[in-house]
């Protein structure tokens, strides 16, 4: 199972109210605005700011 794409559209960043972009590896949901990665776990975004994870210390995937 994969995250619904349409629901992917109607998700944005709770700080900035900015689009969203999903990691490839589908394990986060990235904030261009705010620079930083909102975790998903178990397929369930974590759509918190205190959660949010900035892009330098976010391991999950990257790009390439
Ligand atoms: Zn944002």
């Amino acid at each position: 199972m994969t995250l619904d794409q349409e629901m992917l559209q109607l998700l944005v960043c709770p700080e900035c109210k900015g689009p969203l972009t999903l990691c490839p590896a589908q394990d986060g949901l990235r904030c261009d605005a705010c620079q930083g990665v909102y975790p998903v776990r178990e397929e369930i975004p974590v759509m918190l700011v205190e959660e949010r994870v900035p892009d330098e210390q976010w391991q999950g995937s990257v790009a390439d």
